[in-house]
């Protein structure tokens, strides 16, 4: 089922009628979701994630704006006609019934030509406990389970249904590290196996990025990039999309372009052609450092951690904006811990210009 936003838009009336000042929680956002994907809705607490999810729901209206689920226009549905499953964060199952009984409610309180015969509720309930792996469990109590195996069965009571659309609210946020994992690549294999077009939201950008076909990246209501996940990590929009996605984060540093070269502090460090010349942010990515003794981007060096594979460079310069600068390099690097500097000749495909005032992308040619 393809979900098309057109020009969605929330706004919420001020609490205080004196101060008057609304909150846009969600601003002029159009997009058309890909039938059978799942979408990843990306960005920091008050970002309008969930605004989105619960419009495309129906639990709330939106300002303006329409949403489509394939053809059929949903805005002014109910939840109950969207045909979607929810799932929050806090799992959400009645504590008094079974996992069983649990996944059979949201069939028994169909009425109409919409109930189903006792036997085919049945046999969706042990289809879908099935397919989230619970399905030897279905005589328990939701206290007689674990965190991730509670969230099983809530995303089973949200399948039973057959819903054209599945949502999913922070769905990870109350399991352990090793749980969170698990149930992330859990959520991708059931969405493969049913095709229900799913969109989840999460503040985690390794999760986004670890299960989402595509992600969409939020800011104080207004969608900043939409892409597949390395596409958006290789080639951000603008600083915050940089910053946001990526672990260790993108290294960002006051710089200055001059004659077709980017300058660090005195260091002319790359050659940025097409660009005029001004005051700029940069962001390096931490594998976009290569240690060069001869390379001419110069900084202190504080440690150097040996993690395997890849050696975890930490360094600083002046002109650099976060507390320190992470480089990750090839373990093959013999770096003497005990020099006082570094120095580094940049990979140009993991440097990124910005605009000082309006932090958005200047592109240069490679
Ligand atoms: P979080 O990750 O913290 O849940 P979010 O990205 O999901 O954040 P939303 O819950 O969608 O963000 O909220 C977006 C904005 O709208 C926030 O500024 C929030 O305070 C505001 N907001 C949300 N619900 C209401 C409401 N019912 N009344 C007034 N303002 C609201």
């Amino acid at each position: 089922m393809k979900i098309v936003f057109e020009i969605l838009t929330k706004i919420f009336p001020s609490r205080n009628k004196k101060s008057g000042e609304e909150v846009v929680a969600v601003n002029d956002f159009s997009f058309t979701i890909p039938d059978g994907k799942l979408i990843g809705l990306l960005g920091p607490s008050g970002c309008g994630k969930s605004t989105t999810l619960y419009m495309i729901s129906g639990l709330q209206k939106p300002t303006g704006g329409k949403i489509f689920f394939g053809d059929d226009d949903v805005t002014e549905l109910t939840t109950e006609k969207r045909g979607v499953g929810l799932v929050f964060q806090n799992y959400a199952l009645y504590p008094h019934m079974t996992v069983k009984q649990n996944i059979l409610f949201p069939l028994q309180n169909l009425r109409g030509a919409d109930k189903l015969p006792k036997k085919e509720m049945l046999e969706r309930a042990h289809y879908v406990a099935k397919l989230v792996q619970i399905d030897e469990l279905m005589e328990r109590k939701p206290s007689e389970l674990s965190g991730g195996q509670q969230q099983r069965v809530a995303i089973a009571r949200a399948l039973v249904k057959m819903p054209r659309v599945l949502l999913l609210d922070e769905p990870l946020s109350n399991l352990d590290a090793r749980l969170r994992l698990q149930t992330r690549e859990e959520i991708r294999r059931i969405q493969r196996e049913t095709g229900i077009t799913t969109i989840f939201v999460t503040h985690d950008q390794e999760e986004a990025m670890s299960i989402s076909d595509m992600i969409v990246v939020m800011k104080l209501g207004v969608v900043q990039q939409i892409g597949k996940p390395q596409d958006v990590y290789d080639d951000p929009t603008n600083l915050f999309v940089a910053k946001f996605l990526g672990t260790p984060p993108v290294n960002v540093f006051n710089g200055t372009v001059k004659d077709g070269k980017l300058y660090i502090g005195e260091d002319a460090v790359l050659d940025v052609k097409g660009v005029s010349d001004q005051d700029v942010y940069v962001g390096i990515r931490p594998e976009g450092f290569i240690v060069d003794e001869n390379g001419p981007f110069h900084c202190n060096l504080r440690s150097v951690e040996v993690m395997g594979r890849d050696v975890s460079v930490v360094s600083d310069n002046p002109a650099m904006q976060s507390a320190v600068i992470r480089s990750i390099v090839d373990a093959d690097n013999k770096i003497d811990a005990t020099a006082q500097t570094i120095s580094y000749t940049l990979k140009p495909h993991k440097v990124f210009v910005f605009n000082k005032e309006t932090e958005e992308r200047i592109y240069f040619e490679v």
